[in-house]
């Protein structure tokens, strides 16, 4: 399975900039993309249409946006709809990123919705998990992930496992420089495989499981070279061309 290298711009950039960055990163990237690596950006919603333009045709390359709203149409002010992304020329979608959880109080059941949503609506959904530290260090990293994979994938359509892809990233590491230990990845991406066997069975090995939390051009080899660590969602390190493309090449 080809291992899905991401970027999350988040809120930053202008359209010129972003379109800038795409320019810079697909002449980096472009003609030394390994074949078993997919480069998958994720820009603010103002600017999808644009960065699909110069990255949309270029072979292992996708765009995606960071939300969704669970509807074709209608009347949700702010939101956009898969019908939208897809339009747009995007592929992928995030849903449940801690940021979205956190800061915007969504809950497992909403995050649920766009995933089942978003996979009917044929697009490929990236489902986040994390714990916070607090919950880390009362030791509820398991009971927190399965209720997150529990709700994030119940009652999902038959899908193609390409299409579901999981990020774990622990919320104390991400934007913070504290990237998780070998060991922690390692536990948590196994505990998360063995989940997905559960909920998922014959989907379960072909689901790609990404790590993300404060991943950077000199922890990504490393980082990738663990078991079940079907590549990675990067946030800072992902937002300069350069930057991003030695992730992509690591
Ligand atoms: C993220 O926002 O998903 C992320 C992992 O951020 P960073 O790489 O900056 O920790």
């Amino acid at each position: 399975m080809k291992k899905l290298m991401a970027a999350n711009w988040k809120m930053f950039k202008t359209v010129a900039d972003g379109v800038q960055t795409a320019r810079e990163l697909r002449e980096e990237v472009q003609g030394d993309l390994p074949e078993d690596r997919e480069v998958l950006v994720l820009p603010p919603a103002i600017m999808l249409e644009q960065v699909s333009a110069v990255l949309g045709n270029v072979p292992g390359m996708a765009v995606g946006a960071q939300n969704m709203y669970p509807a074709e149409q209608g009347a949700f002010t702010g939101e956009i709809s898969p019908v939208q992304i897809r339009d747009c020329g995007c592929s992928y979608v995030l849903a449940g990123h801690s940021e979205r959880r956190h800061l915007l109080g969504e809950s497992d059941r909403f995050v649920g919705d766009k995933v089942r949503f978003g996979l009917q609506a044929g697009l490929h959904m990236i489902l986040c998990v994390g714990e916070t530290i607090e919950e880390r260090k009362a030791g509820r990293v398991e009971e927190v992930l399965s209720r997150q994979l529990e709700q994030g994938v119940k009652d999902i359509p038959g899908v193609e496992a390409k299409q579901l892809v999981i990020a774990y990233e622990p919320v104390w590491a991400i934007g913070t420089g504290e990237v998780a230990g070998p060991d922690e990845i390692l536990t948590v991406h196994r505990f998360v495989r063995n989940v997905l066997k559960k909920l998922l069975p014959s989907l379960a090995d072909e689901v790609r499981i990404l790590y993300g939390g404060s991943v950077k051009p000199d922890n990504c080899a490393s980082i990738l070279s663990l078991d079940n660590v079907d590549g990675v969602l990067v946030g800072g390190a992902g937002l300069d061309a350069q930057s991003f493309s030695r992730i992509v090449l690591a």
